[in-house]
């Protein structure tokens, strides 16, 4: 096992709107496509990850993503988040972070705006700043959200630095080292507490106020032999808020060419009643298991406990 993707949609709709805490602010909230769907950026996402995780899992956290303290074997805070070295603390290497994480890209367009807005007039009252602001937060609010996350399970808990020998002049590079790489199952209980927070997604509320989960709602999981973050466009929906069945087959057929091994977690009710349909039809037809999204998470933790790591 070397890497695992998960590609997820998340609904967040009406019922959301007041559920928030309040205060809060939408700076991270932005418009794209021609401002016309809403998006959460990949550091909103990265830092709501993060947070999930350490909520369950706080002693392991050993310093803030502004003063890392860059021990990797110890802290999970420097190991998931990745740091950039300086020349300082791991000799010159450069480390980015294990895991990957997407944006929340806003699938639809939406035409309620205006009419959301006078319903909830109090939202503008309550401190938004620009309309650009106001029209992210209506839109987000029901939406169907497209995000994703890659874990590069092999680095998980490891560090290499490159070998320099020879002296100004004659510098040459001579391989890589490995100063750092914690045992098998230290790593399989950081990728577990990763896939847990996943499924408890949630922490925005510092970024968006009322965006309390984006936790998948329909969940492709693949674990792969090699690290490749392949498959993502696999859950674009189009102008209907359709999945395109043809690309999901070419994206499935690839990843079992692969053999890479998948699993399809599903919440009925979030696509249209033929589109679902077509989705898991499509996925028997492939003898691809259709299972809750809570059995697909608990399917990998299972063959992360099981894997060489
Ligand atoms: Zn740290």
């Amino acid at each position: 096992m070397k890497s695992l993707s998960l590609i997820w949609l998340s609904k967040s709709d009406l019922s959301n709107l007041n559920s928030g805490e309040g205060g809060g602010n939408l700076t991270e909230l932005k418009l794209y496509d021609n401002k016309t769907k809403p998006y959460v950026s990949g550091q909103s996402m990265r830092r709501a990850l993060f947070d999930t995780v350490a909520r369950e899992y706080e002693d392991v956290f050993k310093c803030t993503p502004e003063l890392p303290c860059t021990d990797i074997e110890n802290c999970w805070g420097c190991d998931l988040r990745g740091f950039l070295a300086t020349e300082e603390n791991v000799g010159g290497s450069k480390r980015w972070s294990p895991l990957k994480v997407s944006p929340a890209l806003g699938q639809l367009k939406k035409e309620l705006v205006t009419d959301l807005l006078t319903r909830h007039s109090d939202i503008e009252k309550e401190g938004m700043k620009s309309k650009d602001q106001r029209m992210a937060y209506v839109q987000m609010v029901d939406n169907l959200y497209k995000m994703s996350l890659v874990i590069d399970t092999a680095n998980i808990g490891r560090v290499v630095e490159p070998e320099i020998t020879g002296n100004k002049s004659d510098k040459k590079f001579a391989g890589w080292n490995e100063t750092v790489n914690i045992s098998g199952d230290d790593k399989k209980e950081r990728v577990n507490a990763t896939l847990d927070a996943v499924f408890n997604l949630s922490g925005f509320a510092k970024q968006a106020r009322s965006m309390s989960d984006l936790s998948p709602d329909i969940l492709f999981l693949s674990i792969k032999e090699t690290y490749n973050q392949r498959g993502q466009q696999i859950f674009d929906l189009d102008e209907n808020g359709k999945l395109n069945i043809d690309k999901v087959e070419t994206i499935l057929k690839e990843h079992q060419l692969l053999g890479n091994e998948i699993i399809l977690g599903l919440t009925p009710g979030i696509l249209d009643e033929d589109n679902e349909k077509e989705l898991t039809d499509l996925f028997d037809s492939y003898g691809v298991q259709v299972v809750s999204v809570l059995e697909a998470i608990n399917w990998a933790k299972e063959k992360v406990s099981k894997a060489e790591l």
